[in-house]
């Protein structure tokens, strides 16, 4: 075996394919199998975007691995990216929105500036964003993340990857050790267990992960819907409103359902074992949200909702280094709830073995 990957969540699926492609011998092994109902990369969408205010690195990364999300595209025949657009409503913080054009300019992305009023005039479903200031990016939208994991996990194994379903009890020395009491010799191991890469490296990652609750929830298109691509794209505002602050995001209507979440960090949370039924209040915060940003959606029926969690790192990075004991040992992780659409270019990176300082283990 050359590679032998722990995690098939979307950086383990884009690390094996992206390794296989390059013609090593590679097995993924999970826990509970690609696209689980626990991993993070297991939800019905994901959004792409380059604006990353001064983080150019993830610009660059988003831009590299949306060409790499339609070569796979067109090798899995299915739709993997619907472009959308995303309108980031600025906040308070003027510098993100100056940072993110800055750097828009520089790797030559479009983008639009909108003066107050262009956005509300541009999508009439927002309601009181007449003062609001916008910037605009043409070429954004989503990933369909749950579709793209079971797309990946086929082009791999055409490619003559190897799936289990098995658990990785720890790393000891030279081998990787199976729950199940297999220990496996390869000649390089990537851990991208996502949330769980603490349990696997408690010392070295115990403090630099926080998992953290998060709730998803799709409501159902008004009739008429005027809410579908191309009519309304994927959007996101922060702001503050009596003494608190907010952060809301959602996406036209895609397979049926409007999407809306909260990006505030929640609680910690068990991956494992958390209860992953929404709460009633998130639900009355969210439609409180609607009512006052997009009142055609407040009084729409829940449709489906989720319990996620997002791998928090203590600054936002991703993690794509080296095990400092280990030459061979790779960790890919820590996505802050933006790592979906930067996988492949995080597998780019493990096969260069290339660790840009933003996402270097902190010392
Ligand atoms: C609500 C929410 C919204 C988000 N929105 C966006 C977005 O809009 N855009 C974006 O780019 N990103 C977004 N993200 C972040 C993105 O989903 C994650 O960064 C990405 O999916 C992480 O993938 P991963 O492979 O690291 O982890 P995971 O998908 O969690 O995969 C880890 C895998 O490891 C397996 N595993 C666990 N323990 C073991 C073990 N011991 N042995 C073997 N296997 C094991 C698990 O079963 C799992 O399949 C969001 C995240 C959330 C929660």
């Amino acid at each position: 075996m050359d590679v032998a990957i722990a995690g098939a969540g979307m950086f383990g699926l884009a690390t094996a394919l992206t390794f296989a492609e390059n013609g090593a011998h590679v097995v993924l092994f999970d826990r509970w199998g690609v696209a689980n109902a626990r991993a993070t990369s297991n939800d019905h969408t994901r959004v792409w975007r380059t604006a990353y205010g001064p983080k150019r690195l993830y610009s660059r990364w988003a831009r590299e691995s949306l060409e790499v999300w339609k070569r796979w595209e067109a090798e899995c025949g299915e739709q993997l990216f619907q472009q959308t657009g995303v309108l980031w409503l600025e906040g308070d913080d003027p510098e993100f929105a100056s940072a993110t054009r800055a750097a828009l300019d520089a790797l030559g992305i479009p983008y639009e500036s909108l003066a107050a009023g262009r956005a509300a005039s541009r999508f009439p479903q927002f309601s009181g964003i007449e003062d609001r200031r916008a910037l605009w990016e043409p070429l954004a939208g989503v990933l369909f993340a749950r579709r793209a994991c079971l797309a990946i996990a086929r082009l791999f194994e055409r490619r003559g990857g190897k799936i289990e379903t098995a658990g990785v009890a720890s790393f000891s020395g030279r081998r990787m050790i199976l729950e199940d009491g297999r220990d496996i010799s390869a000649d390089k191991y990537v851990f991208a267990c996502g949330p769980w890469l603490r349990d696997i490296f408690p010392s070295l990652l115990g403090g630099r992960i926080r998992v953290t609750r998060q709730e998803v929830f799709y409501f159902e298109p008004p009739a008429p819907d005027n809410f579908g691509p191309g009519e309304f794209p994927v959007w996101l505002e922060e702001g503050r409103r009596a003494g608190k602050e907010f952060s809301y995001y959602g996406m036209p209507t895609l397979d049926g359902r409007v999407k809306l979440a909260s990006d505030e960090r929640g609680p910690e949370f068990d991956p494992t074992s958390g209860d992953r039924t929404t709460s009633p209040e998130s639900l009355a915060q969210a439609r409180d949200f609607l009512t006052r940003r997009l009142p055609a959606l407040a009084p729409q029926r829940l449709i489906d909702s989720r319990v996620c969690q997002y791998e928090q790192t203590i600054d936002s990075h991703l993690i794509v280094d080296r095990h400092p004991d280990w030459e061979n040992v790779w960790i890919a992780g820590g996505g802050s709830g933006h790592g979906f659409k930067l996988a492949p270019a995080v597998a780019n990176a493990l096969l260069r073995e290339e660790t840009p300082d933003e996402v270097r283990l902190k010392r």
